[in-house]
């Protein structure tokens, strides 16, 4: 007999996976349903609030029996915020989720019986690991200053300046703007009426690097020597504020700046035009205030310039371990040339540049090519050559027109992989050894396969835990040709 679920129905059931999106996903007679706040292990009773054919959302009337990994969130907005979909489940059950949903794309979208899968590396202390946060100004309903994060997918901000992803320096250098801003009548920016001055204010810390700061120089020496000014009187980490504003020029900025200096590691105080319609946080132009427009952080031995534009992995403890397997699967021994595709500001390429006899980076956005050549210079690496293009342009036409060739290929795509060009051309080149890191599991199943297909055979497959608290999932994965 076929049974059909249709909405308003109510269905009590099990709850065994989570979406990407961090809904709890079961099923009720066979039909996939997803449904917000429940957790893998729940048993729930739901109402359904929209039937597809063959899946469909509910609603959580009430926790049954609930999972026993369910735990308090430790954050009190967990739930309208969003951002964490995953705060409710213990971390262990969250290690043991991610690990699952690599393995199961790899088994499942791969085609690879037993993948070959490391346990993933999880944090000790899975809070406050973000070196990166953006946050909005508003006027909250009873006309206070308020800043924190936006409600779900929606545009009202939930106030909440206390975000337990971030660092805790993020708090005070939101006391600081918005008391300057209520002492000079600064007004916030209004989304409807385009009106007001201050947007977001986008903070960045690095944290571990003896860069002292306004008191300090880098003092580089050779290539394996980078000497640094220690200071103990200062944190080992730096801090850096730019402020996006809805107009040309930021007035009162010195006793902004007065204040914000007040914060132990403040290196960089800058503000950024963004006088468009949009919800892009940042405009084109940036002016700094103090400091040099940059801070610095450091990956293993390796120092990185970071400005306020551009990309930089926000967890910088996972970074390393995830780089350290990276490094690990490339095998190098000194004599390796390697192609580092979709390179950032070379993060990858600058880490393995030491140990190969070459390194050449791609990466599409201009402004990174720069902080990745600049990056090699601060480093004393010579090595490296970094090529401003598409992954899918720049490496064909290296290797059919330049003869470009290869030991060791990385790749570190954005979400949607490689594209098949780039799959194709890697082929050719046959490297020994592909290193493929992943924000995806998806789509690392998917482009593995297919360069299994053609001669590789997956290795080893390492997932690092990045993003605790939320549904992402980081992994290093090395195929190696038959
Ligand atoms: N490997 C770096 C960056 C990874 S993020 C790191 O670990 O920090 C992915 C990078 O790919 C981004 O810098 C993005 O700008 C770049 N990118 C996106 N599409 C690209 C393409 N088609 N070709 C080359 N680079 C691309």
């Amino acid at each position: 007999m076929e049974f059909f679920i249709e909405k308003n129905d109510i269905v009590e059931l099990t709850i065994e996976d989570i979406s990407e999106a961090g809904e709890g996903i079961g099923r009720a007679d066979g039909y996939t349903l997803f449904i917000k706040d429940a957790l893998p292990g729940d048993r729930v009773r739901a109402k359904v609030t929209k039937a597809k054919e063959s899946y469909g959302y509910a609603r959580l009337q009430q926790i049954l029996k609930p999972s026993p990994d369910r735990v308090e969130p430790v954050c009190p907005v967990a739930a309208p915020c969003g951002g964490c979909q995953l705060q409710a489940l213990s971390y262990e059950g969250q290690l043991k989720f991610k690990e699952r949903k690599v393995a199961n794309a790899l088994t499942r979208i791969g085609g690879f019986t037993d993948p070959p899968l490391e346990p993933v590396i999880g944090m000790e202390y899975p809070f406050e690991y973000r070196n990166k946060a953006q946050y909005p100004f508003a006027r909250s309903r009873d006309g206070r200053i308020i800043s924190g994060f936006y409600a779900g997918r929606t545009h009202s901000i939930i106030e909440s300046p206390r975000c337990c992803l971030g660092d805790p320096v993020n708090e005070k250098v939101l006391h600081e703007i918005t008391a300057w801003m209520e002492q000079y009548g600064i007004e916030p920016y209004n989304e409807e009426s385009h009106t007001g001055l201050i947007r977001h204010v986008l903070i960045r810390t690095g944290e571990r690097t003896d860069y002292a700061g306004d008191k300090g120089e880098n003092i580089l020496t050779s290539s394996q020597d980078v000497q640094t000014v220690p200071n103990d009187a200062e944190p080992a980490r730096q801090v850096m504020v730019c402020v996006v504003i809805n107009g040309l020029r930021l007035p009162r900025s010195g006793e902004l700046t007065a204040r914000l200096l007040q914060i132990p590691g403040m290196t960089s105080i800058s503000y950024n035009i963004n006088t468009e319609r949009t919800n892009v946080i940042l405009g084109s132009e940036i002016r700094s205030l103090y400091g040099n427009g940059f801070i610095t952080d450091r990956i293993g031995d390796i120092r990185y310039q970071i400005s306020p534009q551009s990309f930089y992995q926000v967890n910088r403890e996972q970074t390393e371990k995830l780089y350290a397997a990276a490094l690990e699967y490339a095998g190098l021994t000194g004599t390796e040339t390697v192609w580092d595709l979709y390179c950032g500001i070379g993060t990858i390429s600058l880490f393995l540049a030491r140990q190969a006899k070459k390194v050449c980076g791609v990466e599409a956005v201009t402004a990174a090519v720069e902080d990745a050549r600049a990056n090699a210079l601060m480093n004393g690496i010579t090595n490296t050559d970094f090529y401003a293009g598409r992954a899918e342009e720049v490496l064909p036409e290296m290797y059919s027109k330049k003869g470009a060739r290869a030991d060791v290929i990385v790749v570190d795509p954005p979400r949607k992989g490689c594209s098949p060009a780039v799959l194709e051309t890697i082929s050719q080149m046959a490297p020994e050894r592909v290193v493929y890191v992943s924000c995806n599991p998806s789509t690392l199943a998917r482009d593995l396969k297919i360069l299994c297909e053609n001669s590789y055979e997956l290795r080893q497959a390492q997932p690092v835990d990045m993003f605790p608290q939320t549904t992402g999932i980081e992994t290093a994965a090395l195929i190696c040709r038959k």
